[in-house]
């Protein structure tokens, strides 16, 4: 189940996306016709299965044709998996900023690090450490840079 919030802030179309992505979802009825510049927020998008990105890439790719200018901020881990698997899963839309999973060393709570893609590309693979919310240790990025980050080498 999707649900969406939608807002606008100046010219900009704000969609706040949350649920899963599947069968029985529809975009063209939750975000309706491509506004010239939309910012989608995928921040609790916890699940998008293959059926869900066809229609998701059906979507947007209207929306590229449309030209309309789309950002795609504060990507889940679920997101992040799809546009690294799927080339043109972004489909000509900028990521501004991604969560990034991290686990503690120590008690292994994981929590989510968010950081902005411009900032990353300045990382490179050097990914900044974390204080752990659960205790004293230290939380750090928990997946494979190179695989998590593989779509900003694209
Ligand atoms: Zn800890």
């Amino acid at each position: 189940m999707l649900q969406v919030e939608k807002s606008q802030k100046g010219s900009i179309f704000l969609f706040k996306l949350s649920g899963n992505i599947e069968e029985n979802t529809k975009l063209d009825e939750a975000l309706g016709e491509p506004k010239p510049q939309m910012e989608i927020h995928l921040k609790d998008i916890s699940r998008i299965n293959s059926i869900g990105v066809k229609g998701w890439i059906k979507y947007f790719q209207n929306c590229q044709a449309k030209g309309t200018k789309i950002t795609f901020t504060e990507c889940s881990t679920a997101i992040v998996e799809q546009i690294n698997l799927i080339s043109n899963f972004t489909c000509g839309g900028a990521i501004e900023s991604i969560y990034l999973p991290y686990s503690c060393g120590k008690c292994r709570t994981e929590q989510l690090c968010l950081l902005k893609v411009e900032d990353l590309k300045k990382l490179g693979m050097n990914l900044p450490t974390l204080k752990c919310s659960k205790c004293t240790g230290t939380a750090e990025f928990d997946d494979i840079p190179e695989d998590y980050l593989a779509f900003l080498s694209r």
